[in-house]
């Protein structure tokens, strides 16, 4: 595993996977029921931007740092406002803080990180908050493990592997199986690298015939996929989006490709409702 996120977080990639992020959280919201997240893959939660890590890559400058400046009629302004409560501009927050700021008392959120040094900085960014549970397991084993979920009828698992191993987007499609088996309700949202155009056109071919309905892809190119040993843009599929998801989520997208100065941005159902 030599996979750590402090190198990337806060990049385009992370940008568009939390601005979406909220939009999906805010769907919950909307009633009094609770709801949890499953958050698998969950990283430390809390970047410095000014750590060695991240002035390494400096990835951040074409991510967030292009953004501090969007007001609060911009798309991204609830995202933004978020980045703001965890300690931004010198701090950025990932998945799992973004969620743990979003929950009620009544909801609640389970953390996988399977590095066991990324593992205890989650565990003590989350020591002191009741609903937020931190777990060192597989992502994949977790799903087993932990679904369907005690404490609600409602959730969201999100799924955003560092695609470090061959195989990752087949064991994405299993995942998904695994899911439907256990909480056939769940929105299911899955992040993934595009390099190159066929690996991610298997994965949608995969997905759109297991007879899932509903299915909605997000997805931000910085530039044409082309070269393969780049990540030239990134994606999101969300299995059961809230309702009016895609809009918001192609308006925002559109916010993006303007100021992040990105290839393009397209919103498409893959599989209707
Ligand atoms: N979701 C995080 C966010 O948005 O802030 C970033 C996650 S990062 C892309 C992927 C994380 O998954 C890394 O911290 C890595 O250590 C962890 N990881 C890798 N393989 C895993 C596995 N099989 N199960 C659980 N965590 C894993």
């Amino acid at each position: 595993m030599n996979y750590r996120h402090a190198y990337h977080a806060g990049n385009f990639a992370d940008c568009m996977k939390h601005a979406l992020l909220v939009t999906l959280l805010q769907s919950f919201l909307r009633k009094p029921a609770p709801f949890m997240v499953l958050d698998t893959h969950a990283g430390i939660g809390r970047y410095d931007l000014h750590s060695p890590e991240a002035e390494k890559t400096q990835e951040w400058q074409d991510g967030v740092g292009k953004l501090w400046h969007e007001d609060a009629s911009s798309p991204l302004a609830d995202w933004l406002e978020q980045v703001k409560q965890a300690g931004g501009p010198e701090f950025y927050p990932g998945s799992p803080l973004i969620i743990a700021q979003m929950l009620r008392t009544q909801d609640s959120l389970i953390c996988c990180e399977k590095h066991p040094e990324d593992k205890r900085s989650l565990y003590r960014l989350f020591a002191n908050t009741p609903n937020v549970t931190v777990h060192e397991r597989d992502a994949y084993e977790a799903l087993r493990a932990l679904l369907p979920p005690k404490t609600a009828k409602r959730g969201l698992i999100l799924i955003d592997p560092p695609f470090e191993e061959p195989g990752e987007f087949d064991r994405l499609a299993q995942a998904v199986q695994t899911i439907q088996a256990r909480f056939a309700n769940a929105i299911i949202a899955i992040w993934y690298p595009i390099k190159h155009r066929t690996p991610v056109r298997i994965f949608h071919e995969t997905l759109m015939a297991t007879g899932i309905r509903n299915i909605c892809v997000a997805e931000l190119l910085m530039q044409p996929p082309h070269n393969p040993d780049q990540l030239n843009g990134a994606g999101l599929l969300v299995i059961r989006p809230p309702f009016g998801f895609a809009e918001k989520a192609s308006v925002q997208l559109e916010q993006l490709q303007h100021a992040l100065g990105a290839h393009e941005s397209c919103v498409t159902q893959l599989v209707a409702e």
